[in-house]
This record gives structure tokens, C-alpha cells and sequence, in this order.
């Protein structure tokens, strides 16, 4: 299926945009014409992050016309392994800043619009009205949804993208032409299901594989080429080198674009739907969470303590709290590591964030450590709070 473009083409090019943009002028498809209507466009990348780095680099060097920028994070030295319109001389600095300057950089002639904030359901509509198309570079799950209840209620296309680990997925979604992403995944997993990539770890150079698939189709809506991800889930394997395109079909169930809605306006509360913990976790935790503080005060005090890591191998090899134990959350969910944990002794659980630990502490209690506790914050915490020195990943 192709679709008209969704841009109208500037009124003309200057010397220099010609100079700079041969390369695509030449090419019958884009022509002048082409990049005339990419020079009007104006597109909007929520996330200056892993996906929203070589997405934005690509459409500041293509010439797409005035680009938006929506993050309120700060760079962090831990995204320099894969978020690459940042560099060292940046963190601490304001990622949409930094994108901004990297992008004056690659190309001057593109108008940069900064929103150094967090996209809510206050602001998101007003936000995304200004923009001809969103790409969706968001690595969680209620953003994720809100991006796009926003674009079916606004009519707007936004082009999505994915990764985790060894694994990418990609496509447009454009409710007036083809499925939403409720369609594709109706609901969010459950919580502690499906791990972030703070958790669960991306391979760097993924970024760019789905990132540049991303601007790859924002290009072709921008000037009506091709044939858009419209209806289709592009399924990468970096690990098989396997590109997989998947049909994905307009539900007409769909609680937001299908024939009864029941969505018809921006939910209350992307988090809550998204449940950043079960309920079950929720209640476990409630008098049973202790501070990274009251964890060192104990262990100064010589209290008979179990201190249990729930994380992976892999995380308790960057950095561990001393004398921690590690018994991954899964042997605990699954009861297999029951039998390790002694009944005379405090048992304390920890993460690296503390949503783990919250799930692992609920099985303990069914199980019957009623006196377990959780630490707050995790080992994120712990370095914050207690030693500063270890790293913080
Ligand atoms: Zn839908």
C-alpha cells in the first residue's frame, strides 16, 4: 500500500541546501521535489535516548525541516555505550540540549524545537499538534501507550521502534490507514514480565539497526515513496541476522481505533496501567521496606542478616553490596531457592531498583518469611546513599 506524501513541498531550495543535499536530489524517487517536502516537514522524536540518538542525527542530515526534541533526562555515562548524538563532554548536560547541539552540528539549516520536559497527558496533545509525524523512541511501557492514544485521537502516524538485548521490532502505526499499537499488544504485559534495558541490558549498536529504520519510513511518509510499515511488524534478530515482516491487522475489537471504542480520550493514568508493581508486590512491601541507610546501620550493628541479590549473574558482576548473596528472582518465584534461605536470620531482598525485590518479597510472604523486608532504591540506592565509589549501572 502506498500513501500519498504527508508533507507539502516547500517553495524552493537555496544554493546551499542543493550543494548539501545532491545526493538525494539525484535519486528520481526523492528528487527535488523529495527533499523540498522533507525541508517543510516537521517531526517530532519523543526521546533523546538509545533509538531517538541515530534517529534524530539521520533526520537533522536528510534535511527534514524543523525536528522536535521531547526528554527531560540528563545524559548519564552509561548511555555513551549506545546513545551516540551524546558524548562524554555532555553528561550531566540536558539530553535534548545535547541533541540539539549535536544536530546544529551535522546540519544548521534544521529549525530544532526543544521541549526539555516530561511528555503527560497535560501536555502531549498540544505537543504532538505542532508536528506533521512522532517517531517513537520511548523505552517504557506507559509512555509507550500514551504516544499513542495521543496520535489515534489526533489522527497523527508516528513510527515506532523497539529493542531489547539481541532484538529490535519497528512499524507505523496510522489508525486512519491500518492498525494502532493497541491492535498489535491490547494490553501491557504484566509488571516484571518483560525487563527494561536498564534491566535486562541492549546491545549498543541495535539502536542504530532499528533507529535507522525508523527515519527509513518517516522519510517515505514525508515524501509519499515507497511502500510504508503501515500494517506490518518488522521483527529483527541481530544474533540470526534475520529480518521478519509480520502482518499485523486493524483489530476491529481495538478498545481505541476498532468500531467501539471504549478509549475515547487519554487515560488518567499511564502508569497505573502499565502497573509499575502488582498489587501483590504493593502490599507485600507496605511496613516491609527498609532504606539503603537502615541496611548499613544493621550491618554496622552486627544484626543477623540474609541478605538476598534477586537480580541476574550478569548484574551482580558489575556491582554487588557486600556480603549479598545472589539468588536470581526467578529461583525465588519458581520456590527452587526456598530451601537456601535460612529461617533464623532477617532476610533482606534487593534489586537494582527495587521492583524485583517488591515481587520477590510478595512470594517470600506467601511463603511464609513474614519478617522479610525489601530494600528501598535497590543497589541504585546503595551507591547513592552509602558508597558513592562502586558503579551505579
Ligand atoms: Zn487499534
Amino acid at each position: 500500500m502506498s500513501l500519498p506524501p504527508l508533507v507539502e513541498p516547500a517553495a524552493e531550495l537555496t544554493v546551499d541546501e542543493i550543494r548539501r543535499y545532491s545526493r538525494h536530489l539525484i535519486i528520481p524517487d526523492v528528487g527535488v521535489e523529495g527533499q523540498k517536502r522533507l525541508k517543510n516537514a516537521r517531526v517530532l522524536c519523543v526521546g533523546a535516548g538509545g533509538l531517538g540518538s541515530p534517529a534524530l542525527m539521520y533526520l537533522a542530515a536528510a534535511g527534514v525541516g524543523t525536528l522536535g526534541i521531547i526528554d527531560f533526562d540528563t545524559v548519564d555515562e552509561s548511555n555513551l555505550q549506545r546513545q551516540i548524538i551524546h558524548g562524554v563532554s555532555d553528561v550531566g548536560r540536558s539530553k535534548a540540549e545535547s541533541a540539539a547541539a549535536s544536530i546544529r552540528e551535522i546540519n544548521p539549516l534544521v529549525n530544532v524545537e526543544i521541549h526539555n520536559t516530561a511528555l503527560d497527558r497535560e501536555n502531549v496533545r498540544e505537543i504532538f499538534s505542532g508536528y506533521d509525524l512522532i517517531v517513537d523512541g520511548t523505552d517504557n511501557f506507559a509512555t509507550r501507550y500514551m504516544v499513542n492514544d495521543a496520535a489515534v485521537l489526533l489522527g497523527k502516524p508516528y513510527v515506532w521502534g523497539s529493542i531489547y538485548r539481541f532484538d529490535g521490532q519497528a512499524s507505523v502505526f496510522w489508525a486512519e490507514h491500518g492498525p494502532c499499537y493497541r491492535c498489535l499488544y491490547p494490553e501491557p504485559p504484566p509488571p516484571g514480565m518483560v525487563p527494561s534495558c536498564a534491566e535486562g541490558g541492549v546491545l549498543g549498536v541495535l539502536c542504530a539497526s532499528i533507529g535507522s529504520i525508523q527515519v527509513n519510513e518517516a522519510i517515505k511518509l514525508l515524501t509519499g515513496i515507497g511502500e510504508p510499515l503501515v500494517g506490518r511488524l518488522m521483527v529483527y534478530d541481530a544474533l540470526e541476522m534475520s529480518y521478519r515482516k509480520i502482518k499485523v491487522r486493524k483489530d476491529p475489537d481495538c478498545a481505541l481505533c476498532g468500531e467501539n471504542p471504549t478509549v475515547t480520550d487519554l487515560l488518567e493514568d499511564y502508569e497505573d496501567f502499565c502497573g509499575a508493581v502488582s498489587e501483590e508486590a504493593q502490599e507485600a512491601v507496605v511496613d516491609s521496606t527498609i532504606t539503603a541507610l537502615e541496611l548499613k546501620e544493621w550491618q554496622d550493628a552486627g544484626k543477623d542478616i540474609f541478605l538476598v541479590d534477586v537480580r541476574e549473574p550478569a548484574e551482580y558482576e558489575i556491582v554487588r553490596i557486600p556480603g549479598s548473596t545472589l539468588i536470581p528472582k526467578g529461583e525465588i518465584l519458581s520456590g527452587e531457592a526456598l530451601a537456601k534461605l535460612p529461617q533464623d536470620k532477617q532476610i533482606v531482598l534487593h534489586c537494582k531498583s527495587g521492583v524485583r525485590s517488591a515481587e520477590a518479597l510478595a512470594a517470600l510472604k506467601a511463603a511464609g518469611f513474614s519478617d522479610a523486608v525489601h530494600l528501598q532504591g535497590g543497589v541504585l540506592s546503595w551507591v547513592k546513599q552509602i558508597d558513592p565509589s562502586l558503579p551505579a549501572y
